[in-house]
């Protein structure tokens, strides 16, 4: 097993997937600290301070212990989990029997293997320079719609990603109820897109 120690802001579970074609599934989550993007709007606390760090080892035997039910299914996530996923590490938790799920924003492969790949891009918050990642194989795609996602940009997405499924998220901030509105208009322009809502808020789960 790798030596490294990957810097780990949280894991936890069992809990629901909330989001996309595996929402209500039974999953546990690994979430990564750090992120390339700083998204207005962001919802998750990424930030180094209180992570800890863990080798691959470790992560696997806490992943062990929170599946107390046996989903052998992991959402990795961050923060952008691709800037420390890695090749030992997806070898370590995949041997040990778990599905991985990775959410990922779209602006780097992963170098490790993975069994689901979600991308969610937000180029409008991308830093100069940085672009998204060609050649992804995502299973799905799905963007979190604000006053910038129309229906040019969704079809620009549905032409650079050919996966299985492509979701449109209102952004839940303060704008939500706008938001929601906007995501129910394009996915009624274009219904090979499909509404998904942040079910684990809903229910009131991590
Ligand atoms: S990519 Fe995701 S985690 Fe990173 S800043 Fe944007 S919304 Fe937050």
């Amino acid at each position: 097993m790798s030596e490294r120690r990957y810097l780990v802001k949280e894991m936890f579970g069992p809990t629901l997937q909330g989001e996309g074609a595996h929402s209500g599934r039974a999953v546990v989550f690994l979430r990564f600290a750090a992120c390339n993007l700083a998204c207005t709007g962001c919802d998750t606390d990424f930030d180094p301070e209180g992570a800890v760090r863990m080798d691959a080892a470790e992560i696997v035997a806490r992943l062990r212990e929170l599946d107390s039910g046996g989903t052998r299914r992991v959402v990795v996530t961050g923060g952008e989990p691709t800037l420390q996923w890695d090749a030992p590490l997806s070898d370590a938790v995949r041997g040990a029997g778990f599905r991985v799920h990775m959410e990922s924003n779209g602006t780097r492969p992963p170098a490790g293997a993975v069994d689901w790949l979600t991308v969610s891009p937000k180029p409008q918050h991308h830093p100069a320079g940085l672009a998204l990642a060609d050649g992804l194989a995502a299973n799905e795609l799905k963007v979190v719609v604000d006053d910038t996602v129309d229906e040019t940009v969704i079809d620009r997405y549905a032409a650079k990603y050919s996966c299985e499924h492509y979701f449109l998220q209102p952004w839940m901030d303060a704008r939500y109820e706008h938001n929601l509105a906007r995501t129910m208009a394009l996915v009624h322009a274009r219904p090979q897109w499909r509404l998904s809502v942040q079910l684990h808020k809903i229910v009131g789960v991590p």
